[in-house]
């Protein structure tokens, strides 16, 4: 079998750990034919999210298989800002009543009111693009500055 390259490794990285974020398990990442090239060896990955089992298949190597299953799990989601999560500036995205974590839906409707928010990869992550949330427990600006 090849080593991964360094950017498909950081890939299945980014992976990884946005699946760690997102709480999902059982994560599988594999083959299912020997003695062929790689890319025909039928490269899948899988992972259980929410009570689903989400899955693709017949990717031409692992790292396509992670970058594929990410942005399964991203399709849909709704970020940490309250918007729809997009993967590219396109804002192309078909999207479906959704039940989300907490219990409550999130309709098409409500989805689009709430715009958009660009994920992409970078390096071994997935990042959003709105700044990150504002922490109530830390300290006021002046008293960090004093600890520094
Ligand atoms: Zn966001």
């Amino acid at each position: 079998m090849r080593e991964l390259g360094p950017t498909q490794y950081q890939i299945v990285l980014a992976c990884t750990d946005l699946i760690a974020r997102a709480g999902g398990r059982q994560f599988e990442l594999g083959y299912l034919h020997d003695d062929v090239p790689v890319d025909q060896a039928g490269w899948y990955a899988h992972v259980q999210y929410r009570g689903v089992r989400l899955f693709v298949e017949d990717q031409p190597g692992p790292a396509e298989a992670a970058d594929a299953l990410a942005r399964k799990l991203l399709t849909g989601g709704r970020c940490r800002c309250g918007r729809l999560v997009a993967l590219s500036r396109d804002g192309a995205i078909t999207y479906e009543d959704a039940t989300m974590a907490d219990g409550s839906r999130w309709t098409v409707a409500q989805a689009r009111a709430a715009g958009q928010c660009l994920w992409r990869r970078v390096g071994a992550r997935w990042e959003p693009a709105c700044p990150p949330p504002v922490n109530p427990n830390r300290p006021p600006r002046r008293e960090r500055r004093r600890r520094r």
